[in-house]
């Protein structure tokens, strides 16, 4: 048995890569001791919203969010967000996410995007459920919408994936939120998220895979999965000058202490 003792904040187990071995993966992950996965719930877009929820009901070691990811927001309806705001209501669904801005891909107009984004923030405010910040290429308009629909709520919220640096960092943490670190701070070029990772308050880090993209060096450009995230809590003790099991005591609690209010 090892001591490791991790949370996944932020995978997608539901994506059809895992269909050939999901349960293999899911073992491996729990065997490299990664003993919770929020599997996130934004699947392949609106009309689908429990991708996650299904998980969740089969494995006992998930948590799940549900959300429209910034990519569909062209497809979602008043009807789809009517349904979010039921399934935010079921125990297993610790979140609303990933949410946000994409402004790297705007496979969504930007207005739509920005529309789904404060809808779903009033949602989850309502529901008093944190939520998961996806953002890409899109810093300012993300934190600026935050502070002007979600800070007033009080409530927590995560980073996802977190790419900014030190500045970055800084404005959310303002705002009340978490930043969980995924493969990227393995990348020997990601200097400025190492910068932010070496300089965030221990009580606000996370740690995520976003499985199954973004594998942590050595196993960069692979699938990724679970089981790698050891790779990026051993990165974040080094940068930090903490243990590894300093990191996986302070995320787990983080993560608990994040979710304790729902
Ligand atoms: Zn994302
Ligand atoms: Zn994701």
């Amino acid at each position: 048995m090892s001591a490791t003792s991790l949370i996944d904040s932020h995978c997608h187990l539901d994506s059809p890569e895992f269909d050939s071995d999901r349960d293999e993966v899911i073992q491996r992950a729990l065997d490299a001791g990664v003993e919770r996965m929020v599997a996130i719930g934004t699947g392949t877009g609106p009309p689908d919203l429990e991708a996650a929820i299904r998980l969740a009901e089969r494995h006992e070691a998930f948590y799940a969010t549900v959300g429209i990811h910034p990519h569909d927001a062209a497809k979602a309806t008043p009807d789809n967000l009517r349904r979010l705001d039921e399934l935010l209501e079921i125990p297993k669904v610790i979140a609303l996410g990933e949410i946000g801005l994409d402004y790297h891909y705007d496979f969504s107009p930007r207005d739509t995007q920005k529309s789904i984004f404060i809808e779903q923030m009033r949602l989850a405010a309502a529901a008093r459920k944190p939520i998961v910040i996806h953002t890409r290429e899109a810093w300012d308009d993300t934190l600026a919408l935050i502070e002007k629909y979600w800070t007033p709520s009080g409530l927590p919220g995560i980073m996802h994936c977190f790419s900014g640096g030190p500045t970055e960092a800084r404005r959310a943490l303002e705002l009340g939120f978490y930043l969980s670190f995924g493969g990227i701070v393995t990348f020997p070029k990601a200097l400025d998220v190492q910068a932010a990772a070496r300089e965030a308050p221990r009580d606000r880090i996370l740690v995520e895979t976003d499985a199954p993209y973004l594998a942590p060096v050595p196993k960069r450009g692979k699938r990724n999965e679970p089981a790698l995230m050891v790779h990026t809590a051993r990165k974040l003790a080094e940068l930090r000058g903490e243990s590894f099991e300093e990191i996986c005591g302070v995320t787990k609690n983080n993560f608990h202490r994040l979710i304790s209010d729902i």
